[in-house]
This record gives C-alpha cells, sequence and structure tokens, in this order.
C-alpha cells in the first residue's frame, strides 16, 4: 500500500499509535498545528510533514488524529479558495451542499497525492534498470488515479498550491536564516 492509500485508510482507523517514538514527535507536530491554527498559515506544518525526518513522518502517518486535525485545516483552505474562484454556484441549500462535497474532495485527493505522488515502480526516481521507467515515462509521479474530471482539475490545481505554500514557507525560513548568519 503506497502511502496515499495508508493516509486515506488511517483517516477511518480508531485506533491511534501510542510508543515512545510516536510520542517524541508529537510535541513537534502539536507545534506545527499551532502555528497554522493561529495564523493560517500552513506552510511550517507541510513541511515539517512532507520534508522532516523519517520518525516525525511515520508518526504522523500512524496517527489519525494529525492527519483528520490536518485535512480539516486543509479543506477549510481549500474552500476558501474554491469559493473565491467560484468553482460551483452556492446560491441554494442543493449547491451549497455539493460545492461542500467537492472541496472536500478536493482537499483529500489533493493532500494525499501531494504527501506521496510518488510512482511505485521507480520510487519517483523516473529510472529503472538504467532506463527511463516504463510505467511514469520518467517523471517518477504516480497517475492521479482516485479523481476524475472536474474533481481532479481542481485537485491538480490543489497539488500545485501545495507545492507553493510549502516552497514559500522554505524560502521564508531560509531567508531568515541567511539574514541571522
Ligand atoms: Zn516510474
Amino acid at each position: 500500500m503506497g502511502f496515499a492509500d495508508r493516509y486515506i485508510h488511517s483517516l477511518s482507523a480508531s485506533n491511534l499509535k501510542d510508543d515512545e517514538r510516536h510520542h517524541q514527535t508529537e510535541p513537534l507536530m502539536a507545534s506545527a498545528f499551532a502555528v497554522a491554527n493561529l495564523t493560517g498559515d500552513l506552510g511550517p506544518l507541510l513541511h515539517r510533514v512532507k520534508f522532516a525526518d523519517s520518525t516525525a513522518r511515520s508518526a504522523f502517518e500512524g496517527n489519525a488524529g494529525n492527519l483528520a486535525q490536518l485535512l480539516r485545516l486543509w479543506t477549510a483552505e481549500v474552500t476558501k479558495r474554491g469559493r473565491a474562484r467560484r468553482w460551483v454556484p452556492e446560491n441554494t441549500a442543493w449547491d451549497a451542499d455539493a460545492a461542500q462535497k467537492l472541496y472536500r474532495a478536493v482537499a483529500e485527493h489533493s493532500l494525499a497525492y501531494w504527501l506521496d505522488g510518488k510512482c511505485d515502480s521507480c520510487g519517483g526516481t523516473g529510472v529503472e534498470q538504467a532506463r527511463a521507467c516504463r510505467c511514469c515515462g520518467g517523471t517518477g509521479k504516480a497517475e492521479l488515479t482516485m479523481a476524475a474530471g472536474f474533481v481532479r482539475e481542481h485537485t491538480l490545481d490543489m497539488v500545485s498550491e501545495l507545492h507553493n505554500i510549502a516552497d514559500n514557507h522554505a524560502a521564508r525560513a531560509a531567508s531568515k536564516l541567511r539574514r541571522s548568519g
């Protein structure tokens, strides 16, 4: 099972992993969540989830509470963006309900794909047995199989938004380091 599958699976998991290794990374995650909750800036959190050491990442993976919380924050972001860009009309109760479902689906798919959109065959390297990977054609990226049509279009859009948010955070953090050095 790839990370994206496990991610979606663990959203519905009822038992949280609770061993020593997972405890150690909890405070780090808690502080990243606090920043996101206070300022609405998901950058530090996304950065930590994706690029932190493997311990932090597996803690995140195993903790359905973290995933649910991240998804909640990201769904709010996607809703804001979807409304601003008028993806769908929201004039009637029925429209609003359908819009909510769309925002939620796009948020779930884009986050899962962003967290691990790597080709399974080559592990994201694009190379297999010294040739371009046949599965992904050398791009190293997995097919976005979980969404189609309208949802897929917005999902890809939000995947690049996630890249932007994380990249902006990395750039800000790097410039801070330079200034203090
Ligand atoms: Zn590949």
